[in-house]
């Protein structure tokens, strides 16, 4: 008799959910571009609707390819279910939606991702939802907040652009003593660099757009936690029709299989670039969980198992001409938004997701004009390295 082996991430991502025989003994899930499905008889239809039988109905319910994809996502997060969604966005708002009814608080960071941030201030409160944000650096006020009662708490750790990190354990206790449900973004971590839900959250929401795809070619998300919750979540998905689509899937099973692999490279070349940086005389500082310097080393040491691909850092100087001198000259990184891809992403966030923001409210957010933000792509690590170098050479010396 074979052995059961109990198997690491790296062939999790590749053989879960794939043990049985695809139709026609196709190695690879076949991508099911069916909106229905049709049965032999009034009987067998009826039994698979009702729950009987497994199938599947409509795709906008469910659909094999998706549920591949949910069931691969469910073990690499160590979840007891999954449901899939077209866009990071959907995940995030459908399981607020969900979740939340009039009258219920919300608390969270500051620093959430912009389309969060903006459920936060403008959706969420016509609702009647109360939602109270505290700056990441400000944990203490945080669970004090938690501690006089709300329903739903949601983090983002490490947060985006300047890498600070939240204590999702300690977090966790607080919402178990004040009976809230901890909701955390794990796009910038993955599951190979944070398991949220062993720390304690109930669910973890990803933008699958970013490391899962890991491409930039296709946009999805994905939420996952306890199945009483995933029902919940699920159910308002299945009504409000922001599901993925199969071809969606199909891309991103395929981004799964190498997802271990490609965050290895990701960790590794955002800590050299890091490291690099900091000793750089036209350097002023680099916001890196993995450097020991970073204020929050320890911590990122404690919960995450890898640091990730992002990292930003300002300039010594804080004319802009110089910040666009630099990022006009690089060779191997594309000027545009996102992260996660397996090429290196840059920009600077004054200008970019923090546009919306005059100087004076930047500034108290600590988005300076000379900060950068970089997505280590996959490259060679030397090789950007050296990219970097010859940029920062153009800059004239203070
Ligand atoms: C990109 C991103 C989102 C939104 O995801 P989409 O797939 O673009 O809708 C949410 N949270 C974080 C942290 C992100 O980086």
């Amino acid at each position: 008799m074979q052995k059961d082996i109990k198997p690491t991430l790296q062939t999790q991502a590749i053989w879960s959910g794939e043990s049985k025989p695809f139709a026609n003994n196709a190695s690879i899930t076949p991508i099911y571009n069916a909106v229905t499905f049709a049965y032999d008889s009034v009987e067998q239809w009826q039994a698979v609707g009702s729950g009987e039988q497994p199938g599947y109905l409509y795709s906008r319910s469910s659909n094999p390819t998706v549920a591949l994809f949910e069931q691969k996502m469910q073990i690499l997060e160590g979840a007891q279910a999954a449901t899939a969604f077209a866009s990071g966005m959907a995940a995030i708002s459908n399981t607020l939606m969900a979740l939340l009814t009039p009258g219920d608080k919300v608390i969270s960071i500051t620093d959430c991702y912009g389309g969060t941030a903006k459920l936060f201030s403008h959706y969420l409160p016509r609702l009647n939802i109360v939602v109270e944000t505290y700056p990441s650096d400000c944990q203490d006020e945080l669970i004090e907040a938690i501690g006089k009662g709300c329903k739903l708490v949601y983090l983002e750790t490490p947060t985006n652009p300047l890498l600070k990190l939240l204590d999702i354990k300690l977090i966790s206790q607080a919402c178990i003593k004040a009976n809230a449900i901890l909701v955390v973004d794990n796009t910038l971590a993955s599951p190979i660099n944070q398991k949220p839900l062993e720390l304690g959250a109930d669910i973890v929401v990803h933008s699958a757009t970013k490391y899962i795809s890991g491409h930039s070619d296709v946009i999805g998300g994905i939420a996952c936690g306890a199945k009483t919750l995933i029902d919940t979540i699920y159910a308002y998905r299945d009504i409000t029709g922001a599901c993925l689509d199969p071809n969606a899937a199909y891309q991103l099973i395929r981004g799964l299989k190498t997802l271990p692999l490609r965050v290895t490279q990701h960790n590794e070349n955002a800590l050299k670039l890091s490291q690099f940086l900091l000793q750089h005389p036209k350097v002023a500082t680099v916001n890196y969980p993995g450097l020991i310097e970073h204020p929050h080393h320890q911590l990122a040491k404690s919960q995450m198992s890898g640091y990730g691909g992002l990292f930003s850092f300002t300039l010594k100087t804080e004319d802009f001409d110089q910040v666009k001198t630099f990022l006009n000259n690089l060779n191997f990184a594309h000027l545009a938004a996102s992260l996660g891809s397996v090429d290196t992403l840059i920009g600077p966030p004054s200008v970019t997701s923090h546009a919306e923001f005059d100087r004076e409210q930047r500034e108290q957010m600590g988005i300076f004009d000379n900060l950068i933000r970089c997505a280590a792509g996959i490259e060679d690590a030397d090789d950007l390295i050296q990219d970097f170098e010859q940029a920062l050479a153009l800059l004239p010396n203070d």
